[in-house]
């Protein structure tokens, strides 16, 4: 689960007429909706395929220690050879995923109508999103060879540590300070709008520090709601498109939903399964890396020249504890669901919300489930609109 944002709610910006009821949703758009979300996974999965055989060739042909080799030759201080390896392989992912992403989210997104921004927009997103990834990754892998070094035994502990400490900073501070590079905020004083927001955020004990419009609609259809923060800097997040297509029951519902995760500290919770799977990640990683220590050129545990390897294994393991993970996270939806019903003014409008969601969204609403069991953070909005349903039918028996 992501700790910041929650609900996609992707609608067309028709004029800014609010509709009461989403549009009838008939089959050829059912069939238009999976047609745009097999193509967006498919893509995903060529360019997961691209990287791995790249990175794959790069390691076992011994290109990898042939580049720490010649940069060593060069500079001698660990942390330099780390930086200089990384540049060329850095690129080159970089590349690749810029190829990928200008299909996935430029081409294919315009193809369905989804992306309303300029090829210049576009690029210039890339940049920023090179510039801050980039550091980011570069602090991160860093960090981690700097343990490799100093606990050639331990560091797995270490690392996990250091990364959940640093997932969850991340997690806080992104919607203060990585979201502003690429949206402008706007506070909302329309009392009607903060009111019902504030009068959701007391049932649900927590203290709300603003309403803040984000201007999505110069690059998406995409609209969102947030709830992002914490303490002073706890803020309720929504997209120009939401204000423009949802009626203010199902803004409302939507929020709710997003409170619920708190009131159920859904997000410690959360950052805890993340931790629980940064141990077993790189305790896998730990023994991947006992037993290919001294083959392929490595020198030692603490060679970035087996970065590629990490990726790879890493890759594996990260897909192996994928399920149980979201499994989990589904449950956590399956609550927040439960208790939007409960807290929202008008339960109902959760129903339409979600409809709507699908609708704009171009969402699957009953993908494989198969894929769902393995790939969805959130249960397909059929299983969710089915339980609100079930539960709304349900006779009240307080609380
Ligand atoms: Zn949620």
């Amino acid at each position: 689960m992501n700790s910041t944002t929650e609900e996609s709610v992707e609608a067309p910006r028709d004029g800014g007429n609010v509709p009461t009821a989403p549009a009838s949703d008939t089959p050829s758009l059912a069939r238009r909706s999976k047609r745009y979300q097999r193509r967006k996974m498919a893509l995903g999965a060529a360019e997961w395929a691209v990287e791995m055989t790249a990175l794959g060739a790069f390691f076992f042909s011994g290109g990898s220690a042939a580049l720490r080799e010649a940069v060593s030759r060069v500079f001698s201080a660990p942390p330099v050879v780390v930086l200089l390896y990384l540049i060329p392989v850095g690129a080159a992912l970089g590349a690749i995923s810029t190829v990928f992403g200008a299909v996935r989210t430029f081409w294919l997104d315009r193809q369905f109508g989804m992306s309303t921004q300029t090829a210049w927009s576009w690029a210039g997103d890339e940049v920023k999103a090179w510039l801050v990834g980039g550091l980011l990754w570069l602090a991160a892998i860093e960090t981690l060879y700097a343990l490799l070094r100093r606990f050639p035994d331990t560091w797995w502990l270490w690392a996990s540590v250091a990364f959940s400490f640093f997932f969850v900073v991340l997690a806080h501070l992104a919607p203060i300070l990585i979201f502003p590079l690429f949206f402008r905020f706007t506070q909302i004083s329309d009392p009607e709008i903060t009111g019902r927001l504030e009068r959701l955020a007391a049932k649900a004990g927590r203290r709300i520090r603003g309403v803040y419009e984000v201007n999505l609609s110069r690059k998406t259809r995409a609209a969102n709601a947030a709830l992002v923060g914490f303490g002073r800097t706890r803020r309720i997040l929504l997209a120009d498109n939401l204000l423009d297509n949802f009626t203010l029951d199902e803004i409302e519902a939507v929020l709710a939903h997003e409170f619920a995760h708190h009131a159920h500290r859904h997000l410690p919770k959360a950052a805890l399964i993340q931790t629980a799977t940064f141990f077993l990640l790189f305790g896998g990683l730990h023994l991947v890396l006992d037993k290919t220590s001294g083959q392929w050129g490595l020198r030692g545990i603490g060679d970035v020249a087996n970065l590629p390897l990490l990726v790879l294994a890493a890759t594996v393991i990260g897909l192996a504890v994928l399920p149980a993970t979201n499994a989990i996270l589904r449950s956590y939806e399956r609550a927040a669901d439960a208790y939007a019903l409960r807290a929202a003014a008008r339960p109902e409008a959760l129903c339409s919300a979600l409809e709507r969601l699908a609708l704009l969204n171009l969402a699957d609403k009953s993908p494989h489930p198969l894929i769902e069991w393995i790939f969805y953070s959130h249960p397909s909005i059929s299983r969710r609109v089915e339980q609100a349903r079930r539960i709304l039918q349900r006779p009240a028996k307080g609380g």
